[in-house]
């Protein structure tokens, strides 16, 4: 048996090391002082000795020097807070063979080298001897009752009818692998929702669970927990009562992670069960965004000053431990990803920062930890590099592009900065990683869906959809072009930007700047004679004068326009000097377009009709009105919006021969729509959103804010 000597002028440590390695095998001895400390080698000398370094009187580098001038053999760890490496650095030069930091985890894989190095048990002993640092000490009866614990979740679950023994088996078999927790591995599996498990482990282990999404945190409890230890342990402390802390916890075989704590905030812990997501929602919510790295790099730096070298691509999933501005901008576009966010804001005031992501269309300001403020102009820069633009240029709008890897995907991002009087702002546009491209997920109407087929069958035309910007209108470019996609046809696109790269088919990215507009482009691309074209949007005569051109030459057109509704398409044509019966002879057809959000299913009720949606919707007076429709109540979920997730809703307009006349005597936009719904049968962007009402995917409200 290993003999150990343990040397701290804190008790408690003394005692919670003395007890872990005991339970490894070890014969311990404490020590509360560096002269205790002598003394008791001089007694009897052990094998090993962990050494506190700061202590006072005699320091642990004075008993380093002393104990290894007498016993140059003795093997010396050392223990030093995380701010005194320096320190322990120097120690090993004294002869220490290792140091660890506090505040330590028994997990570290610090204690397995320097402590358990020649214990290998047989199985490890197969491996690898390079793979010895990937061995932690383990606790055999801690081992033995989460072995028994696991069983019993393990039936409880079966027994409450919550997973199959089949499904059981696959998640000890995944268990094995990973080394995570039963309940983890379960939910990763998708057999078991996080509510599940937490209700179920509550159950068992007799400790109460929360729901962090409705708690109100105390704010005495919140100020004993720094962000740094919140994000380090993925707790949230929820309430301080006569000296015990209660904090939620999503892990309750972490025994560790509780001893550690009550040492490190000196006051007794009380754990409540809630899930993973809620926590790490709750402490972004609690302590905001990025507070761990903010505190960590104004304890250390006071404000960051040199900024590192531009790379290509930033690599977000690599540990974002830095103490340093990196791991701030990684954790606000991580965050934002995680969020399905497809824009972060930055915007300075006068003394404060603001900063806000778009989900599904909405702006949200993100909490923020408080002194962020310091840190913008490093932000700024920060973004600024990666992107790489130049940082000295501060008084100068610049744009640009960067690449970021989150989780093995590679995002794009476009960057724009501009200039204002508290300093530059920044907005950042999150290119989709992945899109939808077929029609079918367009979420479109059966007898759209019809009307598309039969616009894209024909062999030349133009296809023009419309609607303001982040209506949704590239998508079902994309997805089109994607459909008529063939080896046999040439496809060319100009756009602004190029927001999504199309295996198979030539894309040009517009340069005003240097004279490359849409015109100028479009003209060019006639050249290369494809049989289809892309233009991202037409908004100038010259731009609709060659588009029509070009589609009476016998090319299948697709185009954008910035109008309302479909037969605005019409007239905004005509107000750009095009002829009606060039309209009348090269236009397939008009689609306009906008997004509504989903109702968030984990939360959708039932709500009863309001007699006015018959007129705020202008539906037919022959429209039945069911007596309730579908409503998020807003949860965790969905960020207490009630809303997760967009489809669209469409007003088609076909160019048909009914049309033709009123085209030609230049009719109103409202002339034509009215003739369309008469002989047609066109619906209305209302009238399409009220049959996604009914379906109960999205709101009233909805349909009214986009129409
Ligand atoms: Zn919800």
């Amino acid at each position: 048996m290993k003999s150990l000597l343990i040397v701290d002028d804190e008790p408690k440590i003394c005692s919670l090391l003395s007890h872990f390695f005991e339970a490894h095998g070890f014969r311990t001895r404490t020590a509360h002082s560096g002269a205790e400390a002598i003394q008791t080698l001089h007694a009897e000398v052990p094998d090993y000795l962990l050494l506190d370094i700061r202590m006072p009187g005699m320091s642990g580098l004075d008993v380093l020097r002393l104990a290894k001038k007498e016993y140059p053999h003795l093997r010396v760890v050392m223990v030093t807070a995380l701010d005194n490496v320096e320190m322990a650095e120097q120690a090993l030069t004294l002869g220490a063979s290792h140091y660890v930091t506090k505040p330590f985890s028994f997990q570290d894989r610090h204690w397995a080298r320097a402590f358990f190095d020649e214990r290998r048990d047989p199985i490890t002993e197969e491996l690898d001897p390079t793979a010895i640092e990937d061995v932690r000490p383990r606790d055999s009866v801690a081992a033995a009752t989460h072995a028994n614990m696991r069983m019993r979740l393990g039936e409880l679950l079966i027994t409450k009818g919550l997973i199959t023994p089949s499904q059981l088996e696959e998640g000890l078999r995944q268990q094995a692998q990973s080394g995570e927790y039963l309940g983890a591995a379960l939910v990763r599996l998708g057999f078991l929702t996080e509510t599940q498990l937490v209700e179920t482990l509550a159950e068992q282990l007799k400790i109460p669970s929360v729901r962090l999404a409705t708690y109100e945190i105390e704010p005495e409890a919140l100020e004993k927990v720094t962000p740094k230890v919140a994000s380090h342990y993925h707790l949230m402390p929820l309430a301080l009562r006569e000296g015990v802390l209660h904090v939620a916890i999503a892990d309750p075989f972490d025994v560790q992670t509780l001893d550690e704590l009550k040492l490190l905030l000196d006051c007794d812990v009380q754990p409540v069960l809630a899930s993973q997501s809620e926590i790490t929602d709750a402490i972004q919510r609690h302590y905001g965004v990025g507070a761990s790295a903010v505190e960590r790099l104004l304890d250390t730096a006071g404000a960051p000053s040199a900024t590192p070298a531009p790379t290509r691509t930033e690599d977000l999933s690599a540990p974002g431990d830095d103490a340093s501005v990196i791991a701030f901008v990684n954790q606000l576009i991580s965050s934002a990803v995680k969020d399905r966010a497809t824009d972060i804001h930055i915007e300075p005031f006068e003394g404060s920062v603001r900063i806000r992501q778009r989900i599904d269309g909405v702006l949200y300001e993100l909490p923020l930890p408080p002194d962020l403020v310091k840190l913008q102009a490093a932000i700024v820069s920060r973004i600024k590099v990666m992107a790489a633009l130049d940082i000295a240029e501060k008084r100068l709008p610049q744009d640009g592009r960067l690449k970021v890897r989150l989780a093995g995907q590679e995002l794009d991002l476009r960057l724009s900065v501009l200039p204002t009087s508290f300093g530059e702002t920044v907005a950042l546009r999150i290119l989709s990683a992945q899109m939808l491209l077929s029609l079918e997920h367009l979420g479109l109407a059966a007898s759209h869906l019809g009307l598309l087929r039969q616009l894209l069958s024909q062999p030349h035309g133009i296809i023009f959809v419309t609607g303001p910007t982040g209506s949704g209108k590239t998508t079902t470019l994309y997805a089109c072009l994607h459909q008529l996609n063939r080896p046999g046809v040439k496809i060319l696109t100009i756009e602004d930007p190029v927001e999504y790269q199309l295996t198979g088919i030539t894309q040009l990215q517009i340069h005003p700047k240097i004279g490359f507009s849409f015109a100028q482009g479009l003209r060019s691309m006639l050249r290369h004679d494809p049989d289809i074209m892309m233009v991202g949007e037409v908004r100038d005569p010259e731009t609709a004068e060659i588009t029509i051109r070009s589609a009476l030459t016998g090319h299948l057109v697709f185009s954008t326009l910035h109008t309302n509704d479909a037969a605005g398409g019409v007239t905004r044509l005509l107000d750009m000097g095009i002829e009606p019966y060039l309209v009348a002879s090269s236009v397939l057809g008009f689609i306009a377009q906008r997004l509504v959000r989903l109702n968030c299913p984990a939360c959708t009720r039932e709500v009863p009709t309001t007699p006015e949606i018959r007129s705020q919707l202008t539906l037919a007076p022959t429209e039945p009105l069911p007596p309730t429709v579908r409503q998020g109540q807003g949860c965790a979920a969905c960020k207490g919006t009630g809303y997760k997730g967009r489809t669209a809703i469409y007003e088609f307009l076909a160019m048909s021969p009914s049309l033709q006349p009123l085209l030609l005597r230049r009719a109103s936009a409202q002339e034509l729509a009215a003739c369309a719904q008469q002989t047609g049968g066109l619906r209305t962007l209302r009238q399409d959103g009220w049959l996604k009402v009914c379906r109960g995917l999205t709101t009233p409200a909805e349909v009214l804010r986009v129409t």
